[in-house]
């Protein structure tokens, strides 16, 4: 850990540069200081974990061209109905809105080039990151989120036990191994604790109960009963920063919820997401001024961020 010992957690690696949950915006991430390398995995149809954010593959790569005739019934390719010899084949580019054509980030990496940009898997992932920290001396982390093991398991897949099985013969093991694993659903997070016996750093990761990510009802969870709850399992909560900042009426200050001193009250740690420089809080003109501010008003203990570079200049000055 360096600076303040808050951790930058580089989200879907440097993707505020480069197409996300790619080789490349990892590799980048890590050289412009981030301590810990997000991961979200999703199973594929022959049951080997990927690096993508989404269970669809049509906002982030060219598999609407490869293999058009691959969609569901609602218009969707989902990774679950690919083998990773196909997924290999597809072209990853920088992530697009629902029409499929503008991206969602229009002043990052130009979508659609980039042609030698694929998805990882899971394992080479950690190779890459443990490869660095062999030939840097540096100790960088994995930061991995389960996605929709509801839904995984519906689909026939049960991706705790592989990811945490992978985990463990990485070297991944115990509180005091460079990991942390991250999940939206609270069952499954105690699942992953109490009944599939995970000593790694765990992180609940808390949405709003309208966005449908599972069936957790996220404001119990942010009420300090429901934090105690939390922290009986995890060790930390990852918030959306909107849990945490609002607005003054009178002049549009950014003020705190008290949300990070109930965490905190409860034990437990605060990493919330996700810090960008085009994508700023209300009431910041910067995303220097937004850290700097969520730092030393509301003592958060590490951060999600598109930029790590940024983030690990503001956390310098
Ligand atoms: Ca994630």
């Amino acid at each position: 850990m360096a600076d303040n010992d808050v951790l930058i957690i580089a989200h879907r690696g440097a993707s505020g540069y480069l197409p996300e949950h790619t080789l490349e915006a990892k590799v980048l991430a890590y050289g412009m200081g981030a301590d810990y390398l997000e991961q979200d995995v999703i199973a594929t149809r022959d049951d080997q974990l990927v690096v993508l954010h989404d269970i669809y593959l049509d906002r982030v790569t060219n598999v609407a061209e490869k293999y058009p005739h691959r969609k569901r019934d609602d218009g969707r390719y989902y990774v679950r109905d690919f083998d990773l010899r196909e997924l290999k084949a597809l072209r990853v580019w920088e992530r697009r809105g629902d029409d499929g054509i503008s991206p969602v980030f229009p002043k990052r990496f130009p979508t659609g080039q980039g042609g030698a940009f694929r998805i990882p898997t899971m394992r080479e992932e950690i190779k890459l990151v443990q490869g660095l920290n062999k030939s840097t001396g540096r100790s960088v982390g994995i930061y991995v989120e389960i996605k929709r093991p509801a839904w995984h398991q519906a689909e026939g897949v049960d991706v705790s036990p592989l990811l945490l099985q992978l985990l463990d013969d990485s070297g991944y093991r115990t509180r005091d191994d460079l990991a942390y694993v991250q999940c939206f659903d609270a069952r499954e997070v105690r699942r992953i604790r109490h009944d599939l016996g995970c000593e790694l750093k765990i992180v609940q990761l808390l949405g709003e109960n309208d966005w449908g990510e599972s069936d957790t009802d996220y404001d119990q969870l942010k009420t300090p009963a429901g934090l105690r709850d939390v922290a009986a399992t995890a060790d930390g909560v990852g918030p959306w920063i909107g849990h945490l900042v609002k607005t003054a009426e009178i002049d549009g200050r950014p003020v705190s919820t008290g949300f990070v001193s109930a965490a905190h009250d409860a034990g437990l740690t605060v990493h919330p997401y996700t810090f960008r420089a085009d994508q700023l809080a209300p009431g910041f003109d910067s995303l220097q001024e937004m850290i700097q501010w969520f730092v030393d008003e509301l003592a958060i203990d590490g951060l999600f961020t598109d930029f790590p570079d940024l983030a690990r200049m503001a956390l310098r000055s």
